[in-house]
């Protein structure tokens, strides 16, 4: 075996490692006297060890200043949705103003739809991805019934045309030309969340914008993945959530981007809450809706303070880690993961993510040989041993290593572990 697949040349990766430091901010789950082997942070990431201070900062500030909370301080609940603006645009790379934490994702998207999914008789179709997430299917699906059209026949589904079940930019360009016309909206996911494919932001956008249709984009799977340039490729939304490589905790306040072109439009038809009112008037409490200009002016209600806070713990980590070094780290993680599993779990393991780093993030989604029960019995040994990954019927392991908190030795207990259950 080479020596670049070695578990010694594992130690020196972690011991030269610029990030390492940040795995301690992290507060890593127990197994068995020892530590979790976690590869889960595409699907619930893990607690950062400053999200405890930010929530009890608020409930002393609850107990202490009661409702002179909204007004009191630097980090006053009137403006606290903005507190985190400023990093979360630089993670998405957005102006501040075209950010706002609120809601969940599913939430944001039918919020985002209302404003850019404007269907008429000539143009009624939204062009997704076939095997999408489910939210993202029956929010689709409701939003074309919502205006009175068939879902039949107003919602195109591309398939996937490669053979691992992923979906070429050829595959996707066809269907966008031959449905031009009629599409009133494109949306797509940043990161297929069960393939692990990242798409082309930018090509899928200028087919869209080239067609006159409206684009949006689920980034679920790629924020605090793959760097953004959300106000560069332009579309007109995008929504995510923030428990995942967020790392803000379960069902954490999620976010929305709407871009800079849009901020000022007021025939843009929303469903309107009185935290999106312009704040200088807010507490007039006028009748009459005047939108905040930005992002902010789709917010209905006063946020959930204390669901934000872990937010801003979250946020200071990737400020200081940087999109840029994080990405390079994650490079590095999952092209040693796909080496380690081609070398030596060939029989085992066939990998359906993309080998082209370009066309993926962190996760690896790995079939099991063999079939469901043979996958089955293999993930629940790793969960007995205490090596978390997370399971997708039928027969795929997703194994996402991501760069705040884990290590180049985690690949290798991994792949230890797998080989050792082959081997019993
Ligand atoms: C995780 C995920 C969701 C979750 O939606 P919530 O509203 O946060 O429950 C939606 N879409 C995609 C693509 C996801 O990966």
């Amino acid at each position: 075996m080479s020596e670049l697949l070695s578990r010694s040349h594992a130690l020196a990766l972690d011991a030269a490692d610029p990030l390492r430091g940040f795995r301690d901010e992290f507060l890593i789950p127990r197994h068995d006297g020892g530590e979790q082997t976690y590869f889960v942070g595409n699907s619930l990431g893990l607690q950062p060890r400053g999200a405890q201070a930010a929530v009890q900062e608020v409930m002393g500030q609850w107990a202490t200043l009661a409702v002179e909370g909204h007004f009191t301080g630097p980090t006053q609940w009137l403006g606290y949705h903005r507190l985190v603006s400023g990093q979360l645009a630089q993670v998405v790379g957005a102006l501040p103003s075209e950010v706002v934490a609120m809601n969940t994702l599913s939430v944001n998207l039918h919020l985002m739809m209302v404003s850019f999914y404007r269907p008429t008789a000539q143009r009624p179709v939204i062009l997704m991805e076939a095997g999408a997430f489910p939210t993202d299917r029956h929010a689709v699906e409701a939003q074309i019934r919502f205006h009175g059209f068939d879902p039949a026949d107003c919602l195109v589904e591309v398939q996937p045309d490669e053979a691992d079940g992923t979906i070429s930019l050829q595959a996707i360009e066809q269907a966008i030309g031959s449905h031009g016309a009629r599409l009133a909206l494109v949306l797509w996911p940043g990161v297929q969340y069960r393939t692990g494919q990242a798409f082309d932001l930018q090509a899928i956008t200028t087919l869209a914008r080239a067609q006159g249709a409206n684009i949006g984009f689920d980034l679920a799977h790629s924020v605090g993945n793959l760097p953004l340039q959300l106000h560069e490729v332009a579309p007109d939304f995008a929504v995510w959530c923030h428990y995942k490589y967020l790392n803000s905790g379960p069902g954490a306040v999620a976010g929305a981007f709407v871009h800079e072109r849009h901020h000022r439009d007021t025939t843009l038809p929303r469903f309107a809450g009185w935290w999106g009112h312009e704040e200088a008037t807010r507490f007039q409490m006028a009748p009459q809706f005047v939108p905040s200009v930005g992002a902010e002016g789709w917010q209905l209600s006063n946020p959930p303070i204390l669901g934000l806070a872990p937010l801003r713990a979250s946020l200071d980590l990737f400020q200081r880690a940087g999109m840029d070094a994080l990405r390079g780290k994650s490079l590095a993680l999952t092209g040693l993961l796909d080496s380690l599993v081609q070398a030596r779990l060939p029989h085992v393991l066939e990998r359906i993510t993309p080998a082209d780093s370009e066309r993926r993030g962190c996760q690896l989604s790995l079939r099991v040989i063999g079939g469901r029960e043979r996958g089955r019995a293999l993930f629940e040994h790793l969960r007995a041993v205490g090596v978390l990954g997370d399971w997708r019927e039928p027969d795929v392991i997703r194994i996402s290593p991501t760069p705040l908190y884990n290590r180049y030795q985690d690949l290798h207990r991994f792949v230890d572990e797998v080989d050792a259950w082959v081997g019993r």
